[in-house]
């Protein structure tokens, strides 16, 4: 409360509005703004500079930033600026408005039909990154978001970086909330491709979206670990033949040999009822 009062002070350089919290990441706060000239909405993420100890760090997080900033595609949230003070930085969204996809999962699993649609929505916005270097590595439910048409906005990219640097030890995943979605070489703690983790990752949201339950979910963290690193998951009855075959190649938990994204492109699931292919324009 004290944070937002401090922060509505500034009344962000004069040119923002601070309204409503919306969430609390790992590294950082997510307030609802308006934009005082033109009254539209945005989301303000705010990082306190205290977790930026070194020049180096520092340097990377400017470096990813202006990778950000030149990103724009219709399924990611678009970076407006980053504004900052001594103390914080602030990275002015798109405000997406239809809340999270998977606020929609808890009344029920989706067909394969419309997980394809947002599935397909989701790859165009990972393969149109990775074709610039960009990788999101924290691919997760609670950045998949809706906006008003109930097209998807995947937020985040590049932020994740940002966050890595910030947490020195790279180990993003084990330090907040829940590991379901990261891939078995990163529990591994050898080197790994963003590339290939962002691509697991897609494999464990299609299956949460189709199956309404995560493939790998243990009470024990130790216990999900395990299934994670071993690849053990069972998909339910219902599923298709080619749904499953496709599962198999995106939750494989050999780096080398998991489906790229350019292979997804021509996926017998995934290419089903679109004749048009999806460009990385
Ligand atoms: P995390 O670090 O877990 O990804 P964030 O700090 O990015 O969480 O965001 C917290 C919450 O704020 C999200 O779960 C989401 O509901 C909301 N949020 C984030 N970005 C936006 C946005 N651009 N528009 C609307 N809501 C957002
Ligand atoms: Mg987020």
């Amino acid at each position: 409360m004290q944070d937002i009062e401090r922060v509505a002070d500034h009344a962000l350089f004069g040119k923002y509005e601070l309204g409503r919290l919306l969430g609390c990441g790992a590294f950082a706060k997510v307030y609802h703004a308006r934009n005082i000239a033109t009254g539209q909405s945005v989301a303000v993420k705010v990082i306190n500079k205290k977790k930026i100890t070194t020049p180096s760090m520092m340097n990377n997080i400017k470096r990813e930033i202006s990778i950000m900033r030149r990103l724009g595609h219709p399924h990611i949230v678009r970076l407006h600026e980053v504004l900052a003070t001594r103390t914080k930085i602030y990275f002015v969204m798109e405000f997406v408005k239809g809340g999270e996809l998977f606020a929609k999962i808890s009344k029920g699993r989706f067909s394969e039909d419309l997980a394809r649609k947002y599935f397909r929505q989701l790859i165009s916005a990972v393969g149109y990154c990775h074709s610039r270097g960009v990788f999101h590595r924290d691919l997760k439910p609670e950045n998949l978001l809706l906006d008003e048409s109930g097209n998807l906005k995947v937020s985040d990219f590049g932020l994740s970086a940002v966050a890595n640097q910030i947490r020195a030890d790279g180990m993003l995943h084990t330090l907040c909330g829940t590991p379901a979605y990261v891939a078995p070489e990163i529990l591994g703690k050898k080197g790994y491709d963003g590339a290939k983790v962002d691509v697991w990752s897609c494999g464990v949201i299609l299956f949460v979206l189709t199956a309404g339950y995560l493939p790998f979910s243990d009470p024990n963290l130790m216990g999900m670990y395990k299934k994670i690193y071993k690849g053990e998951y069972r998909c339910p009855k219902w599923m298709s033949a080619d749904l499953k075959r496709f599962l198999s190649r995106l939750l494989d938990t050999n780096p080398a040999a998991r489906i790229t994204v350019d292979e997804i492109l021509t996926d017998p699931w995934f290419t089903k009822g679109h004749k048009k292919p999806i460009r990385f324009h």
